[in-house]
């Protein structure tokens, strides 16, 4: 049996060898014996980070979309719409991301049209519920009959704006293939060695995709996946099934009885729920669903962007945890600001408060709304800095160790205790090119040197 091992890591605080056999840690000690596969040279080993909600299929499409993110005005998207026409070949589809609401009107079919006539577009707004199509999109997916999520005018043509259609247009378009393993050399690059997509509309196809990806060493070992409809594990263990995600929207608040009922579901198929909860109103549905259908520990609230004070003790009575993505605060901190009314600023993305609250937290990127770089997210969940370099509610930031174990806690108990380095366990490392010290000294520089999954090397700078 071979012994793989990394030679002279920092390890709490004593420089030790870690020995790896069949994909797990073996030994931690000196001077142990084995094939050296890289020399930390005292720098720190972490356990691999975990991002315990992304988009895994949306990530990987993003790097074939265009970035919106940038554009400040109206002639900014338009000249970068443009400019990505150019690249693009006959007919193709363009797909453009991080679209913000501008000064004016929200975009429909005819403002993209004044844009790009001919070619095939369809634009998602930044929060990932809205996709707005050009006409030569809209010919594109076939005509009559419109299911609901599209919106339609007076005369009853649609405006080109779909709400949360994103299994209906998929079919439509067709699936696109993703780059999953561009992705993943993303991903390993951060020292990320543990997913959780977060998708409500994983069924048994996108699943397979992402099955095949983690078998074929595209993305890091260990997935597990949400969905909001049944989903069965495969016998290889290539993925885990999370929570049943419930997906609240403000412009449709659900009734309390209708998400009761999703949650009766969830239970059936012996899962937990996870809820999808930005708006204070998303946030009151949701609670006053688990008040009546009873909470179980493990059941999450995702983003909690806006969580009011009140809502704390609600939160921790009912035993849920908060998967919070301090990430936004550095990419979207200055358009909250702008935008986000002053006295909901208190409540905007807590993290202090919720801790002191007794309420388990865990960190995630929300990759492709946010950023996947999780060294990002803790370094603005202890500067609570925009990306101008204002300060947005500084009560709530929390120390780098704590902003650090967001990430490290267990895939099947997010907000749980950290993981360590021990025997056992799988070997999913991240090694740092610096000493813990020094990357405190350092924030939020990305700190990674390698990183392996059941101890494989995926990533080395
Ligand atoms: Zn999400």
């Amino acid at each position: 049996m071979k012994t793989l091992l990394i030679r002279n890591a920092d390890v709490d605080g004593r420089i030790l060898d870690i020995a790896i056999r069949e994909g797990r840690i073996a030994e931690i000690g000196a001077n142990l014996r084995g094939e050296e596969l890289v020399d930390a040279r005292g720098c720190a080993a972490l356990p691999g980070l975990h991002d315990h909600h992304i988009h895994l299929l949306g990530s990987a499409a993003l790097l074939r979309s265009v970035q919106l993110d940038p554009c400040r005005d109206p002639d900014a998207l338009a000249r970068t719409l443009r400019a990505a026409d150019r690249m693009l070949g006959p007919g193709e589809w363009m797909r453009a991301t991080g679209y913000h609401q501008q000064d004016g009107a929200l975009l429909d079919r005819h403002a993209l049209d004044a844009i790009l006539p001919a070619r095939p577009l369809r634009v998602q707004h930044q929060t990932g519920g809205l996709w707005i199509l050009n006409s030569a999109a809209l010919e594109r997916l076939g005509g009559e009959p419109w299911p609901e999520e599209v919106e339609r005018d007076r005369e009853g043509r649609p405006t080109g704006r779909i709400f949360r259609g994103d299994t209906w247009l998929s079919a439509r378009i067709g699936r696109e293939t993703p780059d999953l393993a561009a992705l993943g050399q993303q991903i390993a690059a951060q020292g990320i060695t543990g997913l959780c997509d977060a998708g409500v509309t994983n069924d048994a196809a996108s699943a397979a995709i992402l099955a095949d990806a983690v078998r074929m060493g595209a993305l890091p070992g260990e997935l597990m996946l949400m969905s909001g409809g049944p989903l069965a594990a495969p016998e290889d263990g290539a993925f885990a099934v999370g929570p049943v995600k419930i997906l609240l929207d403000d412009h449709r608040l659900p009734t309390i009885d209708a998400v009761v009922e999703i949650i009766a579901h969830a239970r059936s198929w012996n899962r937990r729920v996870a809820a999808h909860c930005v708006t204070a109103g998303e946030l009151a549905v949701m609670l006053a669903a688990f008040e009546q259908a009873g909470a179980m520990p493990g059941d999450r609230i995702e983003h909690g962007s806006i969580i009011p004070a009140d809502a704390l003790s609600v939160i921790r009575d009912l035993r849920l945890t908060v998967v919070t993505q301090p990430g936004f605060l550095a990419t979207r901190g200055d358009r909250y600001r702008a935008l986000v009314d002053a006295e909901e600023q208190a409540d905007l993305y807590r993290c202090a408060s919720l801790l002191q609250s007794g309420i388990p937290v865990a960190g995630s990127s929300d990759a492709p709304y946010g950023p996947v770089d999780p060294w990002q997210a803790i370094g603005a969940a202890v500067q609570r800095r925009t990306a101008s370099g204002a300060s947005l509610n500084p009560a709530e930031a929390i120390t780098a160790s704590r902003a650090l174990n967001l990430f490290l806690s267990p895939l099947d108990e997010p907000g749980g205790p950290a993981r360590a380095l021990k025997i056992g366990s799988p070997a999913d490392i991240c090694l740092l090119n610096t000493s813990f010290a020094g990357w405190l000294a350092d924030l939020p520089a990305k700190p990674v040197a390698a990183t392996l999954s059941r101890g494989t090397l995926i990533h080395i700078e």
